[in-house]
């Protein structure tokens, strides 16, 4: 279920092969499921038995998409998985992934993870080519050119495909005879390796698919990475990485699940770490550390140990709020928080609660927590952020509103604690972030916290073609 005011990520894919005759349907449902926290909105499979592509979406939840009898009829000992939320494309089933798409030599199916920068231009080249597109999605752009240069193998049409694109993407595809897996050069979006039982290999964009079908974890896929799994094993291409790695932060601080590894770096402990340096950045007196739950937990964790307060509970999730109530306009966002959340009378009445969150977007949920908590007796609210403020909308496949919506774009730290209600306000340095994360800055995408995007976007080239214009004029 989506938090009401937080950043959402796109996707998650995973791609399965086995070399025995045996379905992966059911496997690739299970791995849904565990990446069910990537995308709500939609979901798919598509199989294939070395002759025919079987596929099957819909709009909903992974329960709510596959029943037992739709899983029997995706017969097949490879095939790939999708869950979806949009930001790009609308939000209807034709969107929804894995993309079949037929060419002269048989069929490929792909689910794609990320945003691509350039694919308007992309897409207007291919339609004035006279490519009919299905889809309003940049995926079906990818897909097309790896079925348009398929004629020269299929590695080297993603390769010629890699060098057309730019942006964010990891990849899984299939074709008749074998699965791919494919990482942008930045490395932007997570992508993992595992293998199952003898002869086979899983690919997932978070470890904790893995877990849930007991495949063992093998490795990362990297930065610019193409692997290609047949009848003949795994072989692996690198293509030439970009000057620097980009691996999106908040994968560490709000996206993945705690339980996955990420690059090599538990997503727990850096949750835990970003809990112990906000305690040191931002130290308070207080009676009691509670989480916005559920995804701060950790991080409160590593504030309480840091601090010396003790941890506790001091609000309620109802897990049951139906998704009909994530909805953009105002008013029913703040309803939907009184749904989801309730405060833990007894655990905060008349204490000092320092409240810790990862994130604030609009600064909404946060200030009906501080409320709900000031109504529930707690004597003193001081709220702490295990990540810098918000500032900048991400180009890359992850759901940011507008940048006047960004409460930490549009205002002051102060102003901010004023908006919110809160007693004090402290966020993570980036500084702190990064270093809670293990990884050298140079390594991460830390663009919508510091503007500083690691590829050209889509508004900084029409600023400066407008800049230009303007140069010329005058
Ligand atoms: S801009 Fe932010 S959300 Fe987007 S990829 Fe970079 S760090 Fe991740």
């Amino acid at each position: 279920m989506p938090h009401v005011d937080k950043l959402r990520e796109e996707c998650g894919i995973v791609g399965i092969y086995r070399d025995r005759a045996e379905d992966v349907a059911k496997s690739l449902y299970y791995c849904l499921y565990a990446l069910q926290h990537r995308g709500q909105e939609s979901a798919g499979i598509a199989t294939n038995d070395g002759f025919h592509t079987n596929s099957h979406k819909e709009m909903g939840l992974v329960p709510e998409v596959f029943s037992e009898e739709v899983l029997k009829g995706l017969k097949g000992h490879k095939g790939i998985g999708h869950v979806r939320y949009s930001t790009t494309g609308d939000s209807k089933v034709a969107n929804a992934q894995p993309l079949v798409v037929r060419y002269r030599g048989g069929s490929i199916a792909l689910a794609h993870n990320g945003n691509l920068v350039n694919a308007a231009g992309l897409r207007s080249r291919l339609e004035d080519d006279g490519v009919v597109f299905q889809t309003t999605i940049d995926s079906e752009v990818i897909a097309n050119l790896i079925a348009r240069f398929s004629g020269d193998g299929m590695v080297n049409a993603i390769q010629r495909t890699m060098d057309m694109i730019q942006g964010a993407y990891t990849l899984v595809v299939m074709t008749e005879d074998s699965l791919i897996g494919v990482r942008d050069p930045y490395g932007l979006r997570p992508l993992c390796l595992g293998k199952i039982g003898e002869d086979g290999y899983v690919l997932a964009s978070e470890s904790c698919a893995l877990d849930v079908i007991e495949a063992e974890f093998i490795r990362d896929v990297e930065p610019g990475e193409i692997i290609r799994i047949d009848q003949s094993g795994l072989r692996s291409w690198q293509m030439p990485v970009r000057n620097r790695r980009a691996s999106c932060i908040f994968e560490y601080i709000y996206f993945a699940r705690p339980d996955s590894i990420i690059d090599g770096t538990s997503v727990y402990e850096a949750r835990k770490n970003a809990g112990k340096r906000l305690a040191v950045e931002h130290p308070v007196e207080a009676d009691l550390v509670i989480a916005a739950p559920d995804t701060s937990i950790p991080a409160a964790l590593g504030y309480a140990e840091a601090s010396g307060i003790p941890f506790g509970e001091g609000l309620i999730k109802n897990r049951y709020v139906g998704r009909s109530f994530i909805q953009p306009k105002q008013e029913l966002r703040e309803t939907a928080v009184r749904l989801k959340l309730n405060s833990l009378r007894c655990s905060v009445c008349g204490k000092r609660i320092v409240m810790i969150d990862d994130s604030i977007v609009r600064g909404t949920t946060s200030k009906q927590i501080v409320k709900l908590l000031r109504m529930a007796g707690a004597r003193e609210v001081h709220l702490r952020i295990s990540s810098p403020p918000v500032a900048y909308g991400c180009h890359f496949g992850i759901d940011t509103p507008d940048r006047e919506q960004l409460i930490g774009a549009m205002k002051t730290i102060e102003e901010i604690r004023m908006t919110i209600g809160a007693d004090s306000l402290g966020y993570l340095s980036l500084e702190g972030l990064v270093k809670s994360i293990g990884k050298p800055a140079e390594q991460l995408c830390l663009a919508c916290f510091s503007g500083d995007y690691p590829m050209q976007v889509p508004e900084i080239g029409d600023k400066k073609v407008f800049e230009r214009r303007q140069r010329k004029e005058q």
